[in-house]
């Protein structure tokens, strides 16, 4: 059976490039911390990752304090949010202002936050836009932590991070900005310096890298500031930010993928925006609904919600013909609630449980589309006469 692969937001499949980058770092066995040849031969390589990783997110010479390895993106999260709340808690108030449609990874770190003490204020993204007026009345609250993800995972919604973070910084230099970038990284521009971001988590399993591994970037003037401490205490590796002996095959994966995906960023986007366009025009003629952020949007997220079908039921339907999609984010997928992305957007919680997410890489074609179109036509066609022979 032939398949076709629409849940790349979920995971995407590893380039050969990373595959081979991890077949050689597999006899690179020395400890980076080592003071002898073998330990220095894994470190050599940890640092030319680092580099590599450095440049696809706008960073020359990353130096080790500056681009922190994790074990993912979650991990990543953790260690901006924690490490800020914890870092600041104690110098200056405890406000933090994130959105209401936050992956779980940063939702449930705040969560764990308000219930240590922290106030944490949620501006609304309804229709996939940042509300300014919102986020302007939370600004005079004196944040000392600002987390915004740059592309929402559900939706596909850009949301203007860096007009947040401006106005964030114009207020209050000293707050401390954070985007979980992880599905906008290698998907269009991503520019630290002009987002006035500090803190920037990035993933490698969604760009074709492996996964257990991801990354924070830290701006020199957080560094300087100290603005954060490690969650993760122990040996000192990663200049002390993230403790533990690192990953070096995953690392060396990450940055192979990242060198590919960037050197054919701008032919990607354009392949992904074809692909998304594509889609939303063949389903333009079913009875379903394209739920289309109203601002920016990253290329590689369609949102569909379905006529009265349950979003499960049509995966399983779909996945025996052999097309893979999700149902919101991958990581909500267990749990029985409807997701908070879709509600915060504008979905009722019917309509959230109706509503299928299409993500594709570069890897896709346009003839996968016409194929998944087809049979979503003729799924619907089918589960609709069931549920209404049912009732
Ligand atoms: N943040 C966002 C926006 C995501 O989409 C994901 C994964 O789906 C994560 C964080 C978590 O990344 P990881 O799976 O590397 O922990």
């Amino acid at each position: 059976m032939r398949e076709i692969y629409f849940d790349n937001s979920a995971t995407t499949a590893l380039s050969e490039a990373a595959k081979n980058a991890m077949r050689q770092a597999m006899e690179v066995f020395g400890n980076p911390s080592s003071l002898h040849a073998r330990g220095n031969a894994a470190k050599e390589l940890l640092e030319d990752a680092r580099r590599r990783v450095g440049v696809t997110l706008g960073v020359r010479h990353a130096a080790p304090e500056e681009l922190v390895f994790t074990s993912c993106g979650t991990e990543a999260d953790q260690l901006a949010i924690f490490g800020t709340a914890y870092a600041k808690e104690r110098r200056r108030g405890g406000v933090i202002v994130t959105t209401d449609s936050e992956h779980p990874a940063v939702e449930n770190a705040m969560r764990r936050l308000e219930g240590q003490g922290f106030t944490v204020v949620r501006i609304p993204t309804r229709g996939g836009v940042l509300n300014f007026a919102e986020f302007e009345k939370a600004l005079a609250k004196k944040p000392f932590l600002v987390s915004m993800m740059a592309v929402n995972n559900e939706t596909g919604a850009r949301y203007d991070v860096g007009r947040a973070f401006a106005l964030a910084k114009e207020q209050n230099p000293d707050t401390v900005t954070h985007t979980d970038a992880v599905q906008a990284y290698l998907k269009g521009e991503l520019n630290a310096r002009r987002w006035m971001v500090d803190l920037v988590s990035v993933s490698a399993h969604k760009i074709h890298g492996p996964k257990g591994v991801g990354a924070l970037l830290i701006s020199p003037e957080a560094r300087k500031r100290r603005d954060l401490i490690p969650v993760m205490p122990g040996g000192g590796q990663e200049s002390g930010m993230r403790s533990g002996t690192e990953n070096i095959v995953g690392i060396a994966g990450f940055a192979a993928a990242a060198e590919e995906e960037f050197s054919r960023l701008a032919s990607n986007v354009e392949k992904m925006q074809t692909l998304s366009a594509k889609v939303e025009q063949l389903l333009g003629s079913l009875p379903v609904r394209v739920n289309k952020p109203a601002g920016a949007r990253a290329p590689h997220i369609v949102s569909v919600t379905l006529p009265g079908v349950r979003s499960e039921t049509m995966l399983h339907a779909l996945s025996a013909r052999g097309i893979y999609l999700s149902n919101g984010s991958a990581c909500s997928s267990h749990s029985a609630k409807p997701s908070g992305s879709l509600l915060a957007f504008g979905l009722s919680p019917a309509e959230a449980e109706t509503t299928v997410r299409v993500s594709f890489s570069a890897e896709n074609t346009e003839e996968e589309v016409e194929i998944f179109a087809a049979a979503l036509s003729e799924e619907l066609n089918r589960l609709v006469r069931v549920k209404n022979f049912r009732a």
